[in-house]
């Protein structure tokens, strides 16, 4: 059995971002519930730290972070029209950035395999100078660049399955080859990024790889582009440390997103990250809650998550054999990868 450390805490609920509003302080209520009823002898919780301002300030301007820290004083702020403040809200996002470094540092000591980190508010969106799509502090970017700047881990793979692109996570690292940032996501969806041509700049070029998917893409067409496209450039990558974005929202029942995965989906991503992790990195990864708004989804899929991590990486990998529907967006990424990355 592998030992999962998972970062939960009830201090998630605290940040508000108004009534009828689908990121809502439940979501981690239904997801540490269900945690508390799994009965894992091998799950351990934590109780997460804050990050610090210099940690935030990995990934985000200083005086960005110092008007995250403004609302504090206010009742309500707006950052777009769908991100809005709480006077804890600041305290919260400080403390979700902080979530993901516990579960890193838990997973670097060796007390764990792997983790799971119950955070919220999210963070894939959170570019280094702005809030926007629910999200204040890029929770996971901040855990990859403390890895790599904080701890001298030369490679870490970040892969987002949240429905969403990831913009933020995208264009923090968009120059850099010691971050691969890959994102599966319905498109065209909310933000707009997340096309095929975007493969990174610089000497980042060939480090970000996109997988924009029409609605109605579920298991099969997920799994296949795990097996043909994503894999195979992970491993050529050999990560010392592996993230995940882990957004419950391509989930057949979410109502933000049009997608069609379900728990075994979920199951079938996370095991092949944890045998990626195995022959790369001794089993090293991390997954932190992004999205996710419909609660049996995130309870239902975050067990399958959790439960998955625990168990050990050798179990079988059923490769996809359906979800031809993906396979020319496959093809049309493996062209514009095919300079950086070999495919069978
Ligand atoms: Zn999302």
């Amino acid at each position: 059995m592998n030992r999962t450390a998972l970062v939960a805490d009830r201090r998630y609920m605290k940040h508000y971002a108004g009534r009828v509003h689908p990121e809502r302080p439940e979501r981690v209520a239904v997801m540490i519930e269900m945690a508390e009823r799994l009965g894992r002898p091998d799950l351990k919780f934590y109780v997460p730290r804050d990050a610090a301002r210099a940690e935030l300030e990995l990934c985000h301007r200083s005086d960005y972070v110092a008007a995250v820290e403004h609302t504090a004083t206010l009742e309500r702020a707006n950052f777009d029209p769908d991100t809005h403040t709480s006077p804890d809200t600041w305290k919260t996002a400080t403390l979700a950035a902080g979530g993901v470094l516990t579960a890193v540092e838990a997973v670097l000591a060796g007390e764990a395999h792997n983790a799971f980190a119950i955070v919220r508010p999210p963070g894939h969106h959170a570019l280094a100078n702005r809030a926007m799509g629910f999200c204040f502090f890029n929770n996971v970017a901040i855990a990859a660049a403390a890895l790599i700047r904080n701890h001298g881990l030369a490679r870490v793979l970040i892969v987002d399955w949240d429905v969403h692109h990831g913009n933020g996570t995208q264009e923090i690292f968009y120059e850099s080859p010691q971050v691969l940032y890959m994102s599966t996501h319905q498109f065209p969806f909310y933000p707009g990024s997340g096309t095929l041509e975007e493969i990174g700049a610089g000497a980042g070029t060939g480090y970000t790889v996109n997988v924009p998917m029409p609605a109605s893409f579920g298991d099969d067409e997920y799994l296949r582009a795990f097996d043909d496209l994503l894999m195979p450039i992970a491993r050529q990558f050999k990560p010392e440390f592996i993230l995940i974005s882990s957004g419950f929202d391509c989930h057949y029942r979410d109502p933000l997103g049009g997608m069609r995965v379900t728990e075994a989906g979920f199951l079938a991503m996370t095991r092949r990250m944890k045998r990626l992790a195995a022959e790369c990195c001794g089993g090293r990864m991390v997954a932190a809650l992004e999205g996710g708004y419909d609660l049996k989804a995130l309870a239902d899929s975050g067990r399958e998550v959790i439960e998955e991590l625990g168990r050990e990486a050798d179990e079988p990998v059923a490769l996809a054999d359906n979800g031809d529907r993906v396979t020319p967006i496959v093809q049309r990424a493996q062209y514009f990868h095919q300079q950086f990355w070999k495919f069978d």
